[in-house]
């Protein structure tokens, strides 16, 4: 039994010393020296050979119990040997550059929609708030559509609540409201979100931002509207830019007209964004129809005056040649960073 009298002194002298094992390289040490090829647990193994046979059991389980043990205390002196490194690591270092916050910018459509507005602001236009859930009245009635007009129809327009209300489908609901609030003189502009259910598609949008702007006075004749429009068309687009004017259908106009400014991207010569015609369609504008009067309870013989209306995302679109409308509402920072 001398060999299993050396194993318990082997015993309590490796847990001494796995104790005492203060850093990984002092632990591997050890860990070669009790359980290496040549290491102090083999070498008792190879003694077995001079055990006697009764003993063999008994010396062997102690062997095999140690050999668990010392396996046992390495792994956990590691694992907290290896934590503590880790967290020292991680400790804050207070040197290092910190995580800069990227700094966000206004959305192209709101920039330029401002843009606009400012044209309008210097020529004493007043900017107005107007809501964007409507009843019919507002929508449609005081705009001069009628209860049979297409643009009733449930496809052209959001309703919500049983139909008392519905999503704006065009700004020039502000000039009622704005018209039934305050007497002439009257020269404001509004922006805003409008509504339609259409199909989104790289053209359209369920949901686009209008800018509404009329004035409404004595004396107000088309020149007038022909003039601060194409003040605006020459401050945005540039002072080469030329207009003209197409006859058109509004229900709150009389007469009205598409408004054309010429092509600023090839010079009218003819390109892509133009269809080759040399002319960007980029407004429609009027003079306010007198039935439009009746309903705010103006005097049409007194008044006169002039509304236009205008996508900002289409000029947005024009004015940065982007082909695709559903850009803007994606949410992609790689598009977004470019303005
Ligand atoms: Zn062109």
């Amino acid at each position: 039994m001398k060999l299993l009298d050396k194993l318990k002194n082997i015993e309590k002298t490796a847990m001494k010393e796995a104790v005492e094992a203060g850093s990984l390289d002092e632990l591997e040490q050890f860990r070669i020296k009790y359980l290496g090829r040549k290491g102090v647990l083999s070498s008792a193994i190879k003694n077995m050979a001079h055990v006697a046979k009764k003993d063999k059991p008994k010396v062997g389980k102690f062997i095999n119990e140690l050999k668990q043990k010392i396996t046992l205390l390495l792994d956990e002196k590691e694992k907290s040997f290896r934590e503590e490194a880790k967290s020292l690591f991680e400790y804050d270092d207070t040197t290092l550059p910190g995580i800069v916050a990227e700094l966000g910018h206004r959305h192209p459509l709101i920039r330029t929609m401002e843009d606009i507005l400012d044209i309008f602001k210097k020529m004493s236009f007043k900017v107005v708030d107007s809501p964007e859930i409507e009843t019919e009245f507002y929508n449609f009635e005081a705009l001069n559509i009628p209860k049979n007009h297409p643009s009733r129809e449930t496809f052209h327009t959001f309703y919500v609540e049983d139909g008392e209300f519905l999503l704006r489908s065009q700004t020039s609901t502000a000039q009622i409201r704005m018209m039934e609030k305050e007497k002439p003189p009257i020269q404001v502009v509004h922006a805003g979100k409008v509504y339609r259910p259409d199909a989104v598609d790289a053209s359209h949008s369920f949901m686009f931002y209008q800018i509404e702007g009329f004035i409404v006075d004595e004396g107000i004749v088309f020149s007038d509207l022909k003039g601060v429009l194409e003040k605006f068309a020459r401050e945005y687009f540039g002072q080469d830019v030329r207009m003209r004017f197409r006859p058109h259908y509004f229900p709150f106009t009389e007469p009205s007209a598409e408004v054309d400014i010429s092509c600023f991207i090839c010079g009218s010569k003819g390109c892509r964004v133009c269809s080759y015609k040399g002319w960007l369609e980029v407004l429609g504008a009027g003079m306010i129809n007198p039935k439009v009067f009746e309903f705010v309870k103006y005097d049409s013989s007194k008044y006169t005056g002039f509304a236009f209306g205008m996508g900002v995302d289409r000029i947005c679109m024009l004015k940065h040649g982007i082909t695709d409308i559903r850009l803007f509402y994606e949410n992609d920072v790689r598009f977004l960073k470019q303005f």
